[in-house]
């Protein structure tokens, strides 16, 4: 499958995203498997106001990826959620999600939470 050229582009998409309960604890998970120095230079790292708590600026790239919640990978891929950058890849129709969102990642849920 084609992929997005999200190298360089420094976390550009990466805001609030909604979160279900399940996302919610499959990323307290994942922080928690974490290697607490991986952890902590993450955490204190210097974004850009309203970049994604998780976004690695260091490394150009998701820092909690395998565990990133559905949206984010979906992005760039569907029509309601295409990327400027290659907007010819939005070409599926989303279906509904059958579980509701709890909340916003960065903005209900921050580094405290996890
Ligand atoms: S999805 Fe698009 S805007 Fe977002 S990081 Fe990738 S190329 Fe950049
Ligand atoms: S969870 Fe990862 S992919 Fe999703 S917005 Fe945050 S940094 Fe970006």
């Amino acid at each position: 499958m084609e992929t997005l050229p999200c190298q360089g582009c420094k976390g550009l998409c990466c805001g609030p995203v909604p979160i279900t309960e399940h996302e919610l604890k499959k990323i307290q998970k994942k922080l928690k498997s974490m290697p607490r120095k991986i952890r902590e230079s993450l955490e204190k790292q210097q974004r850009l106001f309203g970049t994604c708590i998780f976004y690695d600026i260091d490394k150009d790239q998701c820092g909690i990826h395998a565990a990133r919640p559905e949206i984010c990978r979906d992005f760039g891929y569907y029509t309601d959620l295409v990327c400027f950058r290659k907007p010819e890849l939005a070409m599926r129709s989303r279906t509904l999600r059958k579980e509701k969102p709890i909340g916003h990642l960065s903005i209900d849920f921050t580094w405290k939470d996890f």
